[in-house]
């Protein structure tokens, strides 16, 4: 089968940060579900780009890239079953903003908007909530052209396989919609504690992980005595319960009338307290704005969220030798899932995460400090982000990764689909 003519071919560039240069040697971008099927099944190694906000190699290929982004936009809700469907390409920013005017909202949303729908659920993207499972857990049914160019369509009701196939790190197809549960919609305020102490942290952190809908604690490595700042997103209709930060020692942001929270910066939701819709208050970043710094690597480690108190007192111990690399860090909460590949599969977990300078080698030296500080936590790394944790190490805190692997190995028996990252972390061979 010949490439139509009218395929359209870019440069396949970098990943949002920069911190990884894709070795693939071009990006299609389909302008039609056909174009695709044809580009696939003509392809020998071919892998799907999202966004490009992943910061490793996890979607790289030394064939060729393909986005979905040019392909029409779905968003289509269906009342009855309380779902949407969404073209994979969209971003959840659109997404939310289309549901904002519905009576309709996602349960949950990651710290950005600007992230494609299936490259955010294809890794397991998370936002935070103890009773919040991570994006993928919503997906209720997916489209994908598979290896061999067929579109097909899987349900979470028909398929056994299911729990292997919303997060499957781009192995099992190019995803073209997904099916995502809704929710009825909701109001959010965030507010914000200040000078939270460590030993308060480390103390009550169960009860003050779960202070809200949704709470980040933003953990000053520097500091002995402060860990700083804790974010909680609010349901306005469980505001009366909330809990005064006095009783751990820390304080409420202060909020002068009609200007930014104390410390919110312009690219960041409101932090001011005042009520607004979910998808405006549940993101950290503004999305017309860039999130975070761009100049930047980012790690994060799950642990088991009942050891979350004596890993964050291990990493502690070692914060001398990496606190002056780290930008910024978050800790947040994941519900248990059964999906297969999920960080949280199995057990409710606390995500520790790092946000690094740009500076490659540094990084990388003090990965294994980190990483044995947490091994005898069993970590599990974000899919999407930095870490040296050998293999072995990964492959055994999946127990249903045998499965996955022959779920992939049927769908693409050559192994068109799989890359040096699904190799390395999974021993996903390629044919
Ligand atoms: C500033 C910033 C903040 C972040 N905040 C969070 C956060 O709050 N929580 C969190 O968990 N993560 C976070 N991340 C990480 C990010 O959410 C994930 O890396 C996510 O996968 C990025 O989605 P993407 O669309 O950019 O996918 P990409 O990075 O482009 O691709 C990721 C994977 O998805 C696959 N993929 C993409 N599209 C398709 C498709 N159509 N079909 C099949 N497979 C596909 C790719 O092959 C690849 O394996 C953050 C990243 C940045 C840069």
């Amino acid at each position: 089968m010949t490439r139509t003519p009218a395929l359209p071919v870019e440069q396949a560039g970098a990943t949002w940060s920069g911190c990884h240069t894709f070795a693939a040697r071009e990006l299609l971008r389909p302008r039609s579900i056909e174009q695709l099927q044809e580009a696939v099944a003509a392809s020998t190694r071919i892998r799907a780009l999202g966004t490009r906000h992943s910061f490793n190699d996890v979607a790289d290929t030394d064939g060729s890239l393909v986005t979905v982004q040019g392909l029409p936009e779905r968003i289509e809700i269906d009342e009855q079953g309380g779902t949407v469907t969404v073209s994979g390409g969209t971003i959840y920013a659109r997404l939310a903003e289309r549901l904002g005017a519905t009576g309709w909202a996602l349960a949950n949303m990651g710290s950005l908007p600007h992230i494609s729908v299936a490259g955010a659920v294809s890794t397991g993207t998370h936002g935070s909530g103890v009773q919040h499972r991570n994006l993928s857990d919503a997906v209720r049914a997916i489209e994908a052209v598979t290896a061999d160019g067929t579109l097909r369509r899987w349900t979470r009701e028909e398929d056994p396989d299911f729990a292997g196939r919303a997060l499957s790190l781009g192995a099992l197809g190019i995803t073209t919609a997904l099916t995502l549960d809704l929710v009825p919609s909701f109001e959010v305020r965030q507010d914000v504690w200040f000078e939270l102490p460590w030993a308060a942290l480390l103390e009550h952190l169960e009860e003050i992980m779960g202070a809200a809908y949704s709470v980040s604690v933003m953990p000053d490595w520097s500091s002995r005595e402060r860990a700083g700042k804790v974010w909680l997103k609010s349901r306005t209709d469980a505001w009366d319960d909330a809990l005064d930060p006095a009783r751990f020692g820390a304080r409420w942001a202060r909020t002068p009338h009609g200007e930014r929270a104390e410390g919110q910066l312009p690219h960041q939701t409101d932090q001011g307290g005042a009520p607004g819709p979910w998808w405006q208050r549940l993101p950290h970043f503004r999305p017309d704005a860039n999130p975070s710094r761009g100049d930047e690597i980012q790690t994060e480690y799950f642990v088991d969220r009942r050891d979350g108190a004596a890993a964050l007192a291990a990493l502690r111990d070692h914060a001398e030798r990496f606190a002056p690399l780290v930008l910024v860090s978050e800790l947040r909460t994941v519900a248990a899932d059964d999906l297969w590949l999920s960080p949280a599969h199995g057990r409710d977990s606390l995500g520790i995460h790092l946000t690094w300078a740009n500076d490659p080698a540094a990084v990388l030296e003090v990965l294994p400090v980190i990483e044995a500080a947490l091994a005898p936590f069993a970590p599990r790394t974000h899919w999407g982000k930095w870490s040296t944790l050998p293999g072995e190490a990964v492959r055994e805190q999946y127990p249903q990764l045998p499965a996955f692997r022959a779920l992939a190995e049927d769908a693409d028996p050559t192994g068109k689909l799989r890359n040096d990252y699904l190799e390395r972390m999974l021993g996903l061979g390629r044919g």
